[in-house]
Order: C-alpha cells, then structure tokens, then sequence
C-alpha cells in the first residue's frame, strides 16, 4: 500500500498527515507574514529612488527563504530544534533562548490556527483536491489577514495568484463550475469597487482599498457567484460586531481605519466550509414567507 493509498483508505491519517503539515507551513507563514510587507515596502523604495533619478539602495538582505529566522531582538540564529511548530515555544515557555526577551504569541497560534484549520478540512472535504483546494486556500487567508492587520495592506504577490489557482481549481470544478468561477472573480472585483466609488463620493473617504476588491475577487474565483452575497453578509456582520468592540474597548477613533481584509477573509472560510448549507437555508427562508 503507498502512502498516498494509505491516505486514502484511512481518514484518521489524512487528518493528522494535514494537522501536522498546517503547523509545519504555519512556521512558514509567520516568516510571510514579518517578510513579505517589508520586502514590499523596499521594493517600493527602490522604484521612488530610480525615479528620483537617485542611486537605488542595496539589495535587501532577505527573502522569504534566506536567511534563516533570527531574534529580532538579539539576532540569535534560531535552530531547528527552536523551530518546531508550537512545540519549541511551549519548551522554552515563550522566551527567546540568546535574551530571554519574550517571542510573540502570536507565532504559535498561527501554527495553531493552521494546523487546525488543515486538520478541519480534511475530515470536512475528506481525502481528494477539495481538501488540497482547502488548505491551500486556509493558507493564502491566514497570511492576508495578519499581513492586512499588521499593515492595513493584502499584498498583490498573494491575492493574485490566489485568484488564478482558485480558477484553476474550478477547470475541473472542485469547489463549483467554471462558468460561475470567472463571473465570481469579475462580480467579486466589482461589487466592492462599486462600494468604493458610491463612498468615496457620497463621503470624500477612501473606506477600504484595492486588495480588498482583488480578495473578493479571489474568494468568487474559489465559490463561485452564488457566494459572493453571504461572504459580504458574514464579512459585514464579523466586521460590526469586531469594529464596534474595538472602538468601545480602545477608544479606537472613528477614522482610524480598520482592514476589511480579516473580515473577508473570515467570511470566505465560512462560506468554504457552510456556505451551500447557509445558502440552502437561507433559500428556504425566502421562500417560506
Ligand atoms: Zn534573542
């Protein structure tokens, strides 16, 4: 029996093989998610410098795979064993190993978050490539929503490809036809443009930005148009109840802007999960009064 057959044939496998790889990628995705932005913002740099007519600075020192991640604090090269998902930071109980100085949280929980979430849809979709869908996806969300809320940015090098390997998927229609993938990535797109515009000129603001528009599209391209209006109901929903928290526990002013992107991203996992039963209900709903 090869592994993969063995996959196959024994759901709990599937499930710990997806588990396991979840938290391994979501070490991955914490490097993403510190690197990404700000190989971003030199890149931005480097194109006002050559503008400018000006010497462009040095090569950046990284990527997302050199070097290997070090203490920002003490630049303590960090080992194998200090990078296990979750595991190494309950060992050395959230301390950095050089100085002591402590490790964020919030590394462990996106290896928590992830491995999770791929155990989750494993045993949800069961073996096959929706679960390869799935995961990928799960993925791509997680690292747009902490990358948004860090800097209020989804950067292009993620919803992009997002958006094209959501369409590929659906050539073969794991998630839905490829005739309401397309119409879900152009209706996707455009709904929240409208939005944009119809704001921007009733109240002078910019509410939200392009990524938010590309996401959308991005999240259409995987479910299909028929997701499109429970993703923004779920997103809107999540976003009021999350957004009046925050302005009533921080004091958070009203024009500091809050990103859409966790919201859309939170909606588009619901919607990957329970979006045919919630559509089904709600259909029932309608047609019941
Ligand atoms: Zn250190």
């Amino acid at each position: 029996m090869s592994f993969l057959e063995l996959l196959q044939a024994v759901p709990a496998a599937f499930i710990g093989v997806c588990l396991i790889l979840g938290m391994m990628v979501g070490s991955f995705l914490n490097v993403v998610i510190y690197r990404l932005p700000k190989m971003m913002e030199f890149g931005w740099q480097q194109q006002c410098a050559e503008l400018r007519g000006e010497e462009p600075a040095a090569a950046p020192t990284y990527n997302l795979v050199v070097p290997r991640s070090a203490c920002p604090h003490c630049n303590h090269a960090i080992g194998a064993w200090e990078n296990i998902p979750i595991v190494s930071y309950l060992l050395l109980r959230g301390k950095c190993k050089g100085c002591g100085a402590a490790i964020s949280p919030r590394y462990p929980a996106i290896e928590a978050i992830s491995g999770l979430l791929c155990g989750f849809a494993a045993w949800h979709f069961g073996f096959g490539w929706a679960a390869v869908g799935a995961v990928l996806l799960i993925w791509a969300l997680l690292a747009l929503t902490a990358i948004d809320f860090d800097t209020q940015l989804l950067p292009d090098d993620i919803t992009l490809p997002l958006l094209w390997a959501g369409l590929l998927f659906n050539l073969s229609g794991v998630f839905t036809d490829l005739h309401s993938a397309v119409l879900g990535a152009l209706f996707g797109y455009l709904a929240l443009w409208s939005v944009y515009w119809l704001f921007k000129f009733t109240t002078g603001k910019e509410g939200m930005g392009y990524g938010d528009f590309k996401l959308l599209a991005a999240l259409g391209a995987w479910l299909g148009w028929q997701m499109l209006p429970l993703i923004i109901l779920l997103s809107s929903l999540v976003g009021a109840v999350i957004g009046i928290a925050l302005m009533v526990a921080a004091k958070h002013g009203r024009n500091v802007p809050i990103p859409f992107g966790p919201y859309l991203a939170g909606g588009g996992l619901i919607a990957l999960f329970w979006g045919q039963a919630l559509t089904q209900i709600y259909l029932q709903l309608l047609s019941a009064s």
